[in-house]
């Protein structure tokens, strides 16, 4: 019985999930479901790339309780939308489809959903996402892709945030590498520090390359 139950669930926010990617393809539009552990380096991700890519960029920003990350976003001058989930520890489509109602957003966007901070349920529910990409820091560790292989096997992209610490910490990179290979052959992996900029112009680039290939 509860397993139909959950079934149902999934069911509907699959359903509504197509239905937001019908949407984004008719606004020639593509949207971005950005996950990874509180403190990976989520909310600098996106703010790495405003003003850097030129499309209207416009910020979901899910949290579990205040309005932080979306006032630091919308102070770079973008249309941002505060989700606040009041406890669940993940987005579902319908929240995301209330949102992109109520952003108007222009044809040729791109939307950056920040999802909630943890690596386990994030990677359960679509969104009607076109692309996933997992935040992962040095700071969190190696051992990350071995203990959450769910996450990192949807992934479409992973960037390997905090690089300027990895030497300091003793993150063992090769480990690392190892853990996502495990996982799936060519893993898109693209390595920065937001502090310093190391990697930001790869990491610009693949996001345009990922934007294009849609259309
Ligand atoms: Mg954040
Ligand atoms: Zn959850």
């Amino acid at each position: 019985m509860e397993i139909k139950i959950l079934k149902d669930i999934l069911q509907r926010n699959e359903d509504r999930a197509n239905q937001i990617r019908s949407f984004l393809n008719e606004k020639k539009s593509v949207l971005f479901n950005v996950m990874g552990s509180p403190g990976a380096g989520k909310t600098s991700f996106i703010t790495s790339l405003i003003n850097r890519i030129d499309k209207n960029i416009y910020v979901i920003e899910g949290d579990v309780a205040s309005s932080i990350d979306a006032q630091k976003i919308a102070s770079l001058g973008v249309k941002t939308i505060q989700i606040n989930t009041g406890g669940a520890c993940h987005l579902v489509s319908e929240t995301i489809f209330d949102a992109l109602n109520e952003l108007k957003i222009d044809e040729g966007s791109i939307i950056f959903v920040e999802n909630i901070g943890n690596l386990i349920c994030p990677a359960s529910f679509d969104i009607g996402e076109n692309y996933r990409i997992v935040i992962s820091s040095a700071a969190e560790g190696d051992d990350k892709p071995y203990k959450y292989p769910d996450m990192f096997e949807k992934a479409d992209l992973v960037v390997l945030s905090k690089m300027d610490v990895a030497d300091i910490i003793g993150f063992d990179k090769q480990n690392y590498l190892n853990g996502l290979n495990m996982i799936k052959d060519n893993i898109n992996l693209v390595e920065v520090s937001f502090k310093t900029g190391y990697g930001l112009d790869n990491l610009i680039q693949t996001i345009n390359k990922m934007v294009e290939s849609k259309f």
